[in-house]
């Protein structure tokens, strides 16, 4: 018997108007059509913490796609759908995207393979979830409108801070959820119950059967969460790391390393230098020995273009290795002429592996973004410069001046450059 608790005031309350209104539509006409409609997975969840969060995961005792074009023939927008699944993705609006999925059994062949789908009831559905907290569901049926379904203790689970898993074999069936469990942990400061932990430990090596791609995903999201440290922290204590790298280095350069990438990013952060989230595949890479074989291991994991040029552009910079004889007494001017032409994810990662000059490399980030362009092509040639490839060196001149003497003038860059007959 689930728990049940009732939660309309609290989607009324938290909810926007809009989202709000479109749960109630999707329970009447799942309703109208004989079905029932549950809302489900982490919206529920983050209602329950109070948590901002309107992406909405709909199940649906009946048939997901049914529905979907039943609520797009009525409202309008599109629906994409996946036959083999019996799901669907009915994007309402600019601002509202509704995955719905038919309430399924799901039959694991072995561990890690994946899912035969079978239609089946909303306990079944929310049994073959992640964790306790992600197993509740809101009814939007009528009368039943706003109500909780609880049969995991969820509820208990989210007041005592606990990460727990549904089932013995779950980190068995699918090792990613050890991962998973760490990104929860730390985005809430959770804690994994005791047993859900030696559980961790015990199936961690089911993770080399995974395939890299599934990995990469859930360690992207890892990543991109706002304390990698932690997370590394974590597959060290649940002895992790064999089973997510081969080449790994060794635990305390690892935690150190990681440590100073993830202070200098915080730094530079919060002087409004922005980072993009490719960098969550350096985290990657700080677990190797970052030698030569290591850096095909991570390319591996690479999931975009974006992470794949972060990489190359890094081992690119390493090659050149200009820090290698850097003077401590390096002004801002003379990093720029070596580094203006990198971004600062390749920088911020690169200037981590040098602990003595990190610091003045981050002064020399925030620096660097605070440069506006005060001089730019036009004014150079009103000033009588010819046009050419040579402009660009103008540019970079005009910004090291800037680096040095953040208040002078433009009139004052004008002149020193035509001063300069070396350029
Ligand atoms: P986020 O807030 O980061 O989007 P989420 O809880 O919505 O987190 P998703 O990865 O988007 O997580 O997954 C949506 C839901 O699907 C989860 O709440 C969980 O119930 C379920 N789920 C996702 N991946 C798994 C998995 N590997 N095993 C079991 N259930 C999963």
């Amino acid at each position: 018997v689930p728990l049940k608790r009732q939660m309309k005031d609290n989607m009324e309350k938290q909810l926007s108007p809009e989202a709000y209104e479109l749960l109630t539509f999707i329970g009447k006409e799942a309703d109208s059509l004989g079905m029932k409609a549950y809302l489900i997975g982490g919206m529920v969840r983050d209602l329950l913490m109070s948590r901002k969060n309107e992406d909405m995961d709909i199940v649906v005792e009946g048939d997901g796609i049914t529905l979907a074009d039943h609520l797009q023939q009525k409202y309008g927008g599109h629906v994409r759908s996946h036959e083999e699944f019996r799901t669907a993705t009915w994007k309402y609006s600019y601002a509202f995207k509704v995955d719905l999925t038919s309430a399924r059994t799901e039959y694991y062949d072995f561990p890690a393979a994946l899912p035969k789908v079978e239609l089946s009831t909303i306990k079944e559905d929310l049994f073959r979830r992640d964790f306790t907290i992600n197993a509740m569901a809101i009814c939007l049926h009528r009368d039943e409108f706003g109500e909780l379904i609880d049969y995991f203790h969820g509820f208990e689970d989210l007041k005592q801070r606990q990460i727990r898993i549904l089932y013995n074999l779950s980190f068995v069936e699918d090792p990613t959820r050890i991962l998973r469990a760490i990104r929860f942990e730390s985005r809430f400061h959770y804690a994994m119950d005791q047993q859900t932990e030696a559980l961790a430990v015990e199936s961690a090596n089911n993770l080399l059967s995974v395939s890299k791609s599934r990995i990469a995903n859930e360690l992207s999201r890892l990543f991109m969460e706002e304390n990698p440290l932690f997370s590394v922290k974590r597959f060290v204590k649940l002895g992790l790391l064999p089973f997510l790298i081969k080449d790994t280095d060794t635990e305390t350069i690892i935690l150190q390393r990681i440590k100073r990438l993830y202070d200098a990013v915080y730094r530079i952060k919060k002087s409004e230098v922005q980072v993009n989230n490719s960098l969550w595949i350096i985290y990657v890479l700080f677990l190797t020995t970052i030698k030569n074989k290591s850096w095909m291991e991570v390319e591996k994991y690479c999931l975009t273009k974006e992470d794949m040029k972060l990489l190359s552009n890094l081992q690119l910079l390493l090659k050149s290795d200009p820090l290698l004889d850097w003077s401590y007494h390096a002004t801002k001017d003379e990093w720029h002429e070596v580094f203006s032409e990198f971004e600062v994810e390749v920088l911020i990662s690169y200037f981590s592996l040098y602990p003595n000059v990190l610091t003045q490399g981050c002064d020399y980030l925030i620096a660097r973004e605070k440069l506006t362009s005060i001089i730019t092509g036009e004014d150079l040639i009103e000033n009588g410069f010819d046009p050419g490839p040579h402009f660009r060196k103008l540019l970079l001149e005009s910004e090291k001046i800037q680096l040095n003497n953040p208040k002078i003038t433009s009139k004052e860059i004008i002149e020193h450059l035509i001063s300069r007959n070396d350029i």
